[in-house]
């Protein structure tokens, strides 16, 4: 039992299991003790009141075992309904990732790291193009579908250790922590490709959905995570301005191109 506990529970959740199995294996060893203590007694008939002891303590230690047991599994129940609140008022309801409040919070703890550490923060924001036709074309139920598509492609490009977030209707933005320029560019760029790449079936049609993207690295002179993300967003603008379909890099010598920059297309 207390094997299958271990294994059951997630990080998080292993915490609260940790006093049940304890407990568990406890149990065992008062049996096990008790046991050897009643064989003990069986063989020596002189001594009458040893057996009437060792029921009474064994009695009582079954009576503690069940109310803390009892305990242990209030403590679970509740700490894994805490667990799934959390979750839920960090996680978008209709893709299933990370929403703003989650944003505020992994942000805030990653920007602090970076800063203290010297590493490298990137933001990547992207917006669907032109997705008011595809509501006003075949609905908003279509219209969701095809933010869950976007999604779903974004996160196989993503790595595993990236957070991406919903922070509008339909836009998103992913941190990326500890890289090199380079490398976030070439996520960028992955990820803009894939969804260019992936139409979404409507009815036997062919749905091709595009995403601009805009790309913004953390700078001496932040102050908060917010300026990277506005700049992030202010590369995204320069995408939409520039055509769609593209990827801005905000920044000084994001893209690894030896020239210093304010705004650059990456694909022209
Ligand atoms: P642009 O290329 O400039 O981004 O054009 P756009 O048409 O995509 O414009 P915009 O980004 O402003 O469009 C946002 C639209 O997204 C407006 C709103 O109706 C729709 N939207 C926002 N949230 C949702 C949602 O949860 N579901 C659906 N189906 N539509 C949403
Ligand atoms: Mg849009
Ligand atoms: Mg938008």
């Amino acid at each position: 039992a207390a094997r299958l506990l271990w294994r059951r529970g997630e990080d998080e959740v292993r915490a609260s299991y940790l006093p049940l199995i304890m407990l568990q294996l406890l149990a065992a060893l008062q049996q096990a003790v008790r046991l050897a203590v009643m064989a003990a007694a069986a063989s020596d008939p002189s001594n009458p009141t040893y057996g009437q002891y060792v029921r009474t303590s064994g009695a009582l230690a079954t009576l503690l075992y069940v109310s803390l047991a009892t305990m242990c599994c209030a403590l679970i129940v509740t700490h894994q309904q805490t667990l799934a609140l959390r979750r839920a008022s960090l996680t978008d309801v209709l893709t299933g990732w990370l929403n703003r409040r989650a944003l505020h919070d992994i942000a805030t703890r990653e920007f602090r790291r970076c800063r203290r550490t010297g590493s490298a923060m990137f933001f990547i924001t992207f917006d669907i193009d032109h997705f008011k036709p595809i509501n006003d074309r075949y609905g908003h139920g279509v219209g969701d579908t095809a933010i869950r598509h976007v999604t779903g492609l974004a996160a196989r490009v993503l790595r595993g250790y990236d957070a991406l977030f919903r922070i509008g209707g339909e836009e998103f933005a992913v941190l990326v922590a500890g890289e090199n320029p380079g490398a976030v560019c070439g996520i960028a760029e992955r990820l803009r490709e894939a969804v260019a790449a992936a139409a979404l079936a409507v009815d036997g049609q062919e749905v091709t959905m595009t995403v601009s993207v805009g790309v913004a690295a953390l700078d001496g002179q932040d102050h908060k995570w917010e300026d990277i993300l506005r700049r992030a967003d202010e590369a995204l603008y320069h995408a939409k301005q520039h055509g769609r379909n593209r990827v801005s890099v905000h920044g000084r010598d994001l893209a690894g191109r030896g020239q210093v920059v304010r705004l650059q297309a990456v694909v022209a």
